[in-house]
């Protein structure tokens, strides 16, 4: 196969912002009141999740985002919603007990199907969801319904030895869902504001928290304030600083290539490998391919970096494809990175941080459904309604040591790329 040219990157966007509906209208500064019942940093999937399911109980609601709704994680995914954690369901066991494991289980269940049952409801079509989901095993053909032969029929792609698919598990716009489901909040009365971080601090009875925004000391008073600020923000309280790691990954869009997707990945089903660092990706509305790979805990790579990646990992599992792409001359069009909260179990911290101040963060890599049950599961807690709350305490803080655990998690990264590999080459031999 000859050498494959360094790709070009058109756009340094997201292909959903290329692609967006118009961001919703918030409100401005005028429109913030004296009080309110829970005042939500960050307008993420959690945050707005939270807000929504807290205002249809009846709360008073404000969310401050310091950006704009969903340019953290929530708006810049890889579409993919199915069910489960970020941490495998053996380790959940192992760490909260069969009791919890199985709640929490079922509560991500629960947020795949909320967000389906809303993702392909009329009033989301611009969520552009489209189900099913095919898993791929490159190591592992053992208890898959589909066989290497049968693979075919949705991918040619040699390295890939069994699947199967999710029916249920679906793919679709997240950017386009947040900006819907901000409609939504603001339609159940929250006050959204964007562009401004906030300094809180506890009021010495502990009635109330104190907020003021940033830099304009706008102030106003919150009983109850939730952090759901995902991998981003500096401000955030020391407690969630200590517990979760900002770890980025990665995803880039080609031109668009319907007939050579025709031909190699004649599907809309989304896939996804089960390398433990996986590749990921799927065919978009225009005739792209969307594709996402690889975690870093250090590395800030450029646009350019990251399609050559995406491109070197295409050319390992699609050879034809690739083949077929420099041919053709088609490069990638959009690469872009976002960020990811992770604990070192790789459950998130839903719950009782402090007096008056809550966490809804380190949903890791599969936060679609998770993060959206989770704000429901804290809404009803908040508001005195039985829940499954306890079920989130029992998951443990565990101290990610900054700097040095930033390193350790790089080196636990390059460690899993290199089983992922070993077990490919035992398998494969190549
Ligand atoms: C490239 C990529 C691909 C992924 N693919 C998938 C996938 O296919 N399927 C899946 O299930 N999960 C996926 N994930 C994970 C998923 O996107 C996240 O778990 C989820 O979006 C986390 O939601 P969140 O609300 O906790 O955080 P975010 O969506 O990151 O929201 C946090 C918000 O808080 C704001 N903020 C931060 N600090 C402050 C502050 N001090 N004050 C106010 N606002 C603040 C930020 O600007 C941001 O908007 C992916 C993540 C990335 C980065």
């Amino acid at each position: 196969m000859q050498k494959i040219k360094t790709p070009r990157v058109k756009w340094y966007g997201t292909w959903y912002e290329a692609t967006g509906i118009t961001a919703p209208q918030t409100h401005d500064l005028g429109a913030i009141s004296a009080d309110y019942d829970v005042a939500i940093m960050g307008a993420g999937l959690a945050g707005l999740s939270a807000a929504l399911h807290l205002a249809e109980l009846g709360a008073k609601v404000i969310v401050i985002e310091s950006k704009e709704i969903a340019t953290g994680a929530s708006g810049r995914n890889g579409g993919f919603c199915s069910a489960g954690w970020a941490a495998p369901e053996s380790r959940l066991i192992n760490d909260v007990g069969p009791r919890h494991a199985q709640v929490l289980e079922a509560l991500a269940i629960e947020g795949r199907d909320a967000m389906r049952a809303r993702a392909f409801s009329p009033a989301y079509h611009a969520a552009m969801a489209k189900a099913g989901i095919l898993n791929l095993t490159l190591s592992a053909p053992e208890g898959h319904e589909l066989k290497a032969k049968d693979l075919s029929r949705f991918i040619k792609g040699p390295r890939y030895l069994a699947g199967h698919i999710d029916p249920v598990g679906f793919h679709f716009h997240p950017l386009n869902f947040m900006r819907l489901l901000a409609q939504d909040c603001m339609a159940a009365g929250v006050t959204l504001i964007e562009g401004h971080e906030a300094q809180c601090s506890l009021s010495p009875k502990a009635g109330y928290v104190n907020v003021t925004l940033g830099p304009t000391e706008h102030r106003f008073r919150a009983l109850n304030i939730i952090w759901a600020t995902g991998g981003y923000g500096d401000t955030k309280p020391p407690m969630l600083s200590r517990f979760l790691l900002p770890i980025r990954t990665f995803i880039s869009v080609t031109a668009p290539m319907s007939t050579l997707l025709d031909e190699h990945i004649p599907t809309h089903l989304a896939l996804g490998d089960d390398r433990r660092a996986g590749n990921y990706f799927r065919r978009l509305p225009d005739g792209r391919l969307l594709w996402g790979m690889g975690i870093s805990a250090v590395s800030k790579p450029s646009s350019e970096t990251i399609a050559r990646t995406a491109l070197a990992d295409i050319k390992a599992h699609l050879p034809d494809l690739a083949q077929a792409m420099q041919s053709q001359e088609i490069g990638f069009d959009f690469a872009w990175s976002g960020n990811m909260a992770y604990a070192r179990h790789f459950m998130p911290y839903v719950g009782a941080l402090g007096p008056r101040s809550f966490a809804l963060a380190g949903f890791g890599g599969h936060g679609m459904n998770t993060g959206f049950v989770a704000g429901r599961v804290l809404a009803q807690h908040l508001c005195g309604l039985q829940s499954e709350i306890a079920s989130f305490d029992a998951i443990k803080k565990a101290p990610v040591y900054g700097r040095l655990g930033l390193l350790a998690a790089e080196g636990h990264y390059h460690l899993r790329r290199i089983q992922d590999r070993l077990a490919e080459y035992r398998v494969g031999g190549f």
